[in-house]
């Protein structure tokens, strides 16, 4: 490998925080895997309501709380059973007003 190999590929310029924050910001991405614009805690409640907005839930990737590590199909399809059994839930309990 020696004789194909010319340097540094992809590193990070030293080792300090300011450093691998910078390498981090460069380098960076979610690939495929967008997520929490709307997240819970900042946008959305717990229970996926929109505080401030009647009759409003949000059930996608973009309640997520941060990016997760792993693929997202599957935790997004778990936010939407989720979001109709709270949606089921106020129903049966006459809090619904969605
Ligand atoms: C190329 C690619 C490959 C991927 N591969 C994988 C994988 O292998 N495994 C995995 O787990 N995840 C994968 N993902 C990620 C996964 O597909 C997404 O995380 C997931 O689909 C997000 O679901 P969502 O419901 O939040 O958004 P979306 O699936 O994007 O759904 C949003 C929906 O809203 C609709 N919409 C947008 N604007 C409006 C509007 N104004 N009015 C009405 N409807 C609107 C859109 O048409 C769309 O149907 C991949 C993503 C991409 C792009």
């Amino acid at each position: 490998m020696k004789q194909v190999i010319t340097g540094d590929h992809v590193v990070p310029a030293g080792a300090t925080d300011e450093e691998l924050l910078a390498f981090a910001r460069r380098v960076g991405q979610t690939l495929y895997h967008p997520t929490s614009s709307c997240s819970i805690g900042h946008v959305v409640a717990p229970d996926l309501t929109v505080p401030g907005v009647e009759a409003l839930r949000v059930a996608d990737a973009s309640v997520m709380p941060t990016v997760i590590r792993g693929n997202t199909n599957a935790p997004t399809i778990m936010i939407g059973e989720k979001a109709a059994d709270l949606i089921k839930q106020a129903h049966a309990t006459g809090e619904a007003n969605e």
